[in-house]
């Protein structure tokens, strides 16, 4: 691949510098330009977006420390390197901090700016490479969710709708033998699209993305909306779904969309894995630093022994013949993968035969 020739900027009050500088890099084959003051500094940059920029601390006008603060809104990925006046470490030190890449401490030689320059450059390379290559991914893992949807969740939706037609008695009437085949194809096809789904939903979540939407959210108003949700769920089982003490303060850090689909698994869980007549609480609580709610039922709970891996991908509870609930074993590792995105916590707590409690810590808003 064709490399694009570095373009340097030098900005400094100084002729002579400028001059001198620019001679020095346009001989090394790079292009560079230069300005008198930071104001026509900023404007070059703006424009040209230059690759580095050397820039006098010690200017009148705007000074250097402003002109690197601007650097960054304009384009992070410029480099920008110091030059500082005589033995003023401090300087160079808080220029640092404002987030130059390098110092330059005048008198210097063609070689020591040839050095630094170099290195800046190799560094803008790293990053622009590292952009690149996160972008690519970024691609890949968006084609393949696409490709995932389209070309796998079609053609089984497709099929499930020629089973309702047939099971409808649309096409002629259905014999009971065949009829009960195609109840169970029809049931083991629901259980190959939550997989697909589920899979999906680990596949979109990027940590990244939920961290950028975070925002303060009533808790109290995610939970009531998904037992609203949930509701129709618990009537097979005549199950009592209830939002129990709710602490004055509810508000915290979250992402909606995605904290919707925390208690949602939870509760669906505390749903499906309960007794009939069973029951469902959720409580809100303020601690010192999160907000905590418990998703507590009194269902049929989770020996000692697997209690431990619940929260692992896949990892569904062994039980005995008599529970036959279906499942992906994903909904929980979800769960976790959101709320630790959120620099929260999840645990669980159970007892075989009388019930259990799930915890979600949210940091405060
Ligand atoms: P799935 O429910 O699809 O199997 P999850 O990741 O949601 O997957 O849950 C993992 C396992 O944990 C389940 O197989 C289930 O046996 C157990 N489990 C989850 N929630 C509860 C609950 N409230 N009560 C009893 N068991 C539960």
């Amino acid at each position: 691949m064709l490399e694009k020739t570095p373009f340097i900027l030098v900005v400094d009050d100084e002729e002579s510098m400028r001059d001198s500088c620019s001679k020095i890099l346009k001989k090394d084959g790079f292009l560079a330009d230069t300005a008198k003051d930071g104001y026509t500094g900023l404007e070059k940059i703006e424009k040209n977006k230059p690759d580095l920029v050397l820039i006098d601390l010690k200017m009148p006008g705007i000074s250097g420390m402003e002109v690197l603060e601007k650097i960054k809104e304009i384009d992070p990925n410029i480099i920008p390197v110091v030059i500082t006046g005589y033995s003023t470490v401090e300087s160079a030190v808080e220029a640092m901090k404002r987030g130059a890449y390098d110092f330059l401490p005048k008198p210097f030689s063609p070689e020591e700016l040839r050095i630094i320059i170099r290195r800046g450059l190799e560094r803008r390379k790293l990053i622009l490479e590292k952009k690149s290559l996160q972008k690519e991914k970024k691609l890949i893992e968006e084609n393949f969710i696409t490709m995932v949807s389209h070309q796998l969740r079609s053609p089984l939706v497709a099929i499930q709708q020629y089973f309702e037609v047939i099971l409808a008695g649309m096409v002629g009437e259905v014999q009971e033998k065949p009829k009960e085949m195609i109840l169970r194809s029809r049931s083991r096809l629901e259980g190959l699209l939550n997989l697909i789904n589920d899979w999906l939903d680990v596949a979109r979540l990027d940590s990244g993305q939920i961290v950028d939407n975070i925002e303060p959210l009533s808790l109290k108003k995610v939970i009531k909306k998904i037992i609203e949700d949930m509701r129709p769920l618990t009537q097979d089982d005549n199950i009592s779904l209830e939002l129990g003490s709710c602490s004055e303060n509810d508000l915290v850090q979250g992402d909606k969309e995605t904290l919707e689909q925390v208690f949602s698994n939870l509760i669906t869980n505390a749903i499906r894995y309960n007794k009939p007549k069973g029951r469902v609480i959720i409580t809100i609580k303020e601690n010192k630093d999160f907000i905590s709610a418990e998703v507590k039922d009194t269902g049929i709970g989770i020996t000692k022994e697997q209690l431990p891996f619940i929260f692992d991908q896949f990892y569904r509870v062994k039980r005995g013949e008599d529970h036959k609930i279906k499942g992906t074993g994903l909904g929980l590792s979800i769960a976790k993968k959101i709320v630790d995105a959120h620099g929260g916590s999840i645990k669980a707590s159970s007892e075989l035969g009388k019930g259990s409690r799930f915890t979600v810590l949210l940091p405060k808003a």
